[in-house]
């Protein structure tokens, strides 16, 4: 039976470029188990979109002087760029300023409010006078009241780390320069989280045989230490989602955007069978208690999504769906896992944009290979621990098991065969395979359930070494076989070990496939095989009551040939993740190679152009 699943990836903010660490954090991780489990034939749906709002974008349109929109669609837009290049295949990559996100992200304000899990309470708030508007803490500045440095954060100090109470920071000013600040009194809605505590512990146990210990142990242990507090859900600002219904004095307060960007895991799935013209499909993954959703976050986003968002959903209940398609009684799905990531450091040091102390997945696509930065990303993914980008352990990487162990097998088999059997699989019996043969495709046969296991479990490193560690035992093979002297005495046992090889290198291809996807594409294309392996990933601008975006979508590959099922079923990707069935005689086009081999030198030339 074909699974739903739901690939939900982290909405990266829209104030800075994607670099190395973002990618192997929760983009690439969420593309490959997408990958797999749309190889296996199950029903994937891969989503996430920028998150738009927020005062990081807000302050730097204010400093560079241009509109909100202008900052947000710059970054959006190349998310979408590097997203194609790389190879992540978001079924809809979008945005959180969309009329969409805005009607779902209200309805589950209402849901709230509804079933009593909102309160409305006074706060204090730094207020311009001269603006005439309360600022968000991230626009104040002053002197940290407890280690006296002068550029302190009114909400956190960054020199010395300290979470600080807005009202105690000396001499407040506002980085835009509003003149004199004052405090005042401002009313908020509040998201009675303490209500829901119970119910979110009990989610997390139930989560424990599977969740990673370093994302269970950091939900429970917060919980239990601190317990689940209220949390305010709005926010005096100018740019972001209003609430629902105008209430008078509510008219400037906008949705917060941690309530709110979340729900894009909910509204951009409601988007995607909209403008797939199957407007209930949303429903497969998210009114669906077979459902399985995945989150793929940073650990500094864990509790988030372990947390606050299931709480979310726990206290919207059934309300949302009804308000959405009438049926009453039918709860939100929660998620099944969130297996977030540590984080990833570069050469030792942490990645930090301002210092330019970041290899940026744009600017690195310019000189190397998507797979090449697949492959470092997941054998080095942060998945237990913090891992660290070396340049000189990338070109090794990539010398030593891309192209050595992997890309020469499948290029020196491939190649040697074209030219010795006319362009063809050799025309053998497979009933007259020797032992050796029979052993090597048994092992080869056997990765199907063992790197199956793995990303089934979102062990990524686990996965790709097992795919590596198989293309060692047909290298092994090679070694005892040597087709390349055997032609010279015997051409019919020669055949037997290319015909071997090339099966065992088909098959390899598959277990690579969700890894190396334009790397496996290619050689799947050397085999000559009538349909590819993968669909298609295009763009397409959609247009609402708040303009237009442009959203990033991808083809399933069998699904252009066929007509689109009723009821909001997809076609299923066709089922390619199974032993490869190599007909004797078949054609092959030429082959070439998959992978280029590094010089040593470009560590150092990389290296040189980091904290420009
Ligand atoms: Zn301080």
């Amino acid at each position: 039976m074909p699974e739903n699943i739901l690939i939900a990836i982290a909405w990266p903010y829209s104030n800075a470029e994607i670099h190395v660490g973002n990618i192997t954090g929760s983009h690439l991780p969420g593309d490959i188990v997408a990958r797999y489990h749309r190889l296996k034939g199950d029903n994937v749906l891969m989503v996430s979109g920028t998150d738009s709002h927020g005062t990081p974008v807000t302050l730097r349109a204010d400093v560079e002087g241009v509109s909100v929109e202008e900052v947000y669609k710059k970054y959006h837009n190349g998310f979408i760029d590097l997203f194609q290049q790389a190879g992540i295949s978001y079924d809809l990559f979008t945005s959180t300023h969309t009329e969409n996100h805005f009607k779902v992200s209200q309805s589950v304000f209402l849901a709230l409010r509804k079933n009593g899990f909102l309160f409305k309470q006074f706060s204090k708030q730094w207020y311009s006078p001269s603006a005439d508007k309360f600022l968000p803490d991230r626009y104040v500045e002053g002197t940290c009241y407890i280690c006296g440095f002068e550029g302190a954060r009114s909400d956190q100090c960054d020199r010395c780390g300290n979470v600080l109470e807005p009202e105690k920071l000396i001499n407040p000013r506002a980085k835009t320069g509003d003149g004199a600040l004052e405090m005042r009194d401002t009313e908020h809605y509040y998201l009675d989280l303490s209500k829901l505590e119970p119910e979110v512990k009990t989610f997390l146990r139930e989560r424990a045989a599977y969740m990673r210990d370093t994302v269970l142990g950091e939900s429970l242990g917060k919980i239990e230490s601190e317990g689940l507090k209220p949390r305010s859900i709005t926010r005096d600002l100018d740019w972001g989602i209003p609430l629902p219904e105008n209430e008078p004095g509510w008219e400037t307060k906008k949705l917060y955007v941690w309530f709110e960007a979340v729900i894009g895991y909910l509204s951009a799935p409601i988007e995607w069978a909209q403008i797939s013209g199957q407007k209930e499909a949303w429903r497969e993954w998210w009114a669906n208690p077979a459902a399985k959703q995945y989150y793929f976050i940073g650990k500094d986003n864990i509790f988030f999504h372990t947390s606050l968002w299931p709480a979310e959903l726990m206290g919207v209940g059934g309300q949302f769906v009804e308000v959405f398609t009438g049926e009453k009684g039918v709860r939100l799905t929660l998620p099944h896992d969130v297996p977030a990531n540590q984080f990833m450091n570069l050469e030792g040091e942490k990645i930090s944009g301002s210092r330019n102390w970041a290899v940026w997945g744009r600017d690195f696509l310019t000189r190397f290979d998507p797979d090449a930065l697949r492959y470092y990303l997941t054998v080095n993914m942060p998945e237990t621990k913090d891992s660290d980008w070396d340049w000189k352990e990338f070109v090794a990487r990539n010398n030593n098991e891309l192209v050595a162990t992997w890309g020469n097998l499948a290029n020196r088999v491939l190649a040697f065969c074209y030219k010795n059997w006319d362009g063809r699989v050799p025309e053998i019996d497979p009933a007259a395979l020797r032992p050796a043969d029979l052993s090597l495709l048994a092992v080869i046969e056997a990765g199907f359930d063992s790197v199956g296991k793995e990303l089934d479990a979102v062990h990524l490193r686990a996965a790709v070494g097992e795919a590596m560690r198989l293309a060692t035992e047909v290298n092994k093979y090679l070694d005892t076989a040597a087709p390349w002297f055997e032609i010279k005495t015997d051409k019919d046992a020669a055949a037997k070990s290319v015909y071997t090889a090339l099966k065992a290198i088909d098959s390899l291809k598959v277990l690579f496939a969700p890894f190396l996807p334009f790397t496996s594409e290619k050689l799947h294309t050397f085999f000559n095989y009538d349909t590819p392996i993968f669909g298609e990933q295009y763009v397409e601008t959609v247009k609402d009551s708040l303009g237009e975006h442009m959203v990033l979508r991808y083809r399933l590959a069998r699904s252009g040939a066929a007509p689109a099922l009723a009821g909001g079923a997809r076609e299923p990707q066709i089922k390619l993740w199974k032993p490869s069935n190599l007909r004797p005689g078949a054609a092959l086009r030429q082959p070439g190679p998959l992978f280029k081999k590094l010089e040593e030198s470009v560590a150092d030339e990389e290296r040189a152009r980091l904290g420009k």
